[in-house]
């Protein structure tokens, strides 16, 4: 029986690479963003996402380092791994 929510094993739990206040190219504004897919954010490669104020799917390269997290805080904008636009 479960109750509430299960403590992530440190195995298979799901990790995040979490960027702060990266600035958007779509409203400008900085977000945070998040990226759960695997591996690390790499600063070469372009990532795309879905901006909360425009709506509009926009890239990213990360400027900054991004920390890893244990998973994505609520709010966070989503990356997915995107070919150069
Ligand atoms: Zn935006």
């Amino acid at each position: 029986m479960r109750t509430g929510l299960p403590k992530a094993p440190l195995q298979g739990a799901i990790l995040a690479e979490l960027l702060k206040g990266e600035s958007c190219p779509s409203c400008g504004q900085p977000h945070d963003f998040c990226f759960a897919g695997a591996g690390p954010l790499c600063m070469d490669a372009w990532y795309a996402f879905t901006c909360p104020e425009t709506g509009e799917v926009a890239f990213l390269q990360p400027l900054t380092g991004a920390a890893t997290v244990p998973q994505p805080p609520p709010g966070t904008v989503t990356l997915t791994a995107a070919d150069a636009p």
